[in-house]
């Protein structure tokens, strides 16, 4: 946590800070005035993109980014055609609440805001095992990629589904909230940025299960399955990296949630096991496919 954010409440039953606009925020140093992450967007998501490690501890910051995603930041990869995306969509069932209307606008939706710039990967940490082993294939467990438990019945809609999307093992993908509704899931924009930040970040659940580390005193979910994402879901979620830009109208730069927490009290560490170098792949063979 840098030094700006010392001295202010962030425990979860405390309300939101509400920071001055000049403040700089978070690991990746957000820059309110700016709604923004500092540097270009290749920096931004070098940063974003540091590999988040058990317990949320952040590996080195990768010094290039893959060349999928470095074409796609730095400008040479045009976004594909809106049509093209929109029948690929279509041919393989997914549903995203097509490409025409506008994602989400910052400030809470204020028609004067930027539209949504991030891309948050997040993994759902469910289903919990508890001391019990993961079950043998987990990609194609039932249980795990069952997505009732994002969608309780009688949940509150301000509290539930808590993301837009929803990725299972098998690449099935399920919409949650709209992705023009404005909508935070994490503690950065919740408790930090506070309003500002309501619209300006698009977020994807992947579903993954977890268990307890018995060397580790009490509940904790700390054990992820290595791999951490299966196939499908990079392709699936190279897909969706490719709709959600097409429809905010330029590309999204690609988060993770622990490394936009990171540093925050009871930050997440999610994704866990996420590799760049196979989203980075499934990119590219995506970009391929809709040339
Ligand atoms: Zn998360």
């Amino acid at each position: 946590m840098i030094a700006l954010l010392a001295g202010l409440a962030l425990g979860a039953s405390q309300p939101a800070v509400v920071p001055e606009p000049t403040a700089v925020v978070g690991h990746c140093r957000f820059i309110i005035a700016d709604l923004s992450f500092a540097g270009s967007p290749s920096e931004q998501a070098r940063c974003l993109l540091t590999h988040v490690g058990y317990r949320g501890k952040l590996g080195r910051e990768p010094e290039r980014l893959p060349r999928g995603l470095a074409g796609v930041l730095d400008g040479r990869s045009r976004l594909p055609a809106k049509d093209r995306v929109a029948q690929l969509l279509d041919s393989e069932g997914i549903d995203i609440g097509g490409l025409d209307e506008p994602v989400s606008r910052a400030r809470d939706g204020d028609p004067a805001a930027p539209l949504a710039r991030y891309f948050v990967i997040h993994d759902t940490s469910t289903p919990y095992y508890a001391n019990a082993p993961f079950p043998a294939d987990i990609d194609r467990d039932p249980k795990v990629n069952d997505f009732a438990p994002y969608f309780p019945v009688g949940g509150d809609p301000e509290k539930v589904p808590v993301a837009h999307l929803f990725l299972d093992r098998l690449g099935a993908v399920k919409l949650g909230q709209l992705l023009s509704r404005p909508w935070r899931a994490t503690k950065l924009e919740s408790r930090v940025i506070g309003l500002p930040a309501k619209g300006l970040f698009l977020h994807v659940e992947t579903v993954m299960p977890r268990r307890r580390d018995a060397r580790i005193e009490g509940w904790n979910d700390a054990i992820a399955p290595k791999p951490g994402f299966s196939k499908a879901q990079y392709d699936r979620l190279a897909l969706l990296y490719i709709a959600l830009s097409v429809r905010a109208g330029s590309w999204l730069i690609p988060a993770q949630h622990g490394t936009i927490d990171q540093g925050l009290p009871q930050a997440h560490d999610d994704p866990q096991n996420f590799s760049l170098r196979s989203f980075d792949r499934a990119l590219r063979h995506r970009l391929r496919q809709l040339k």
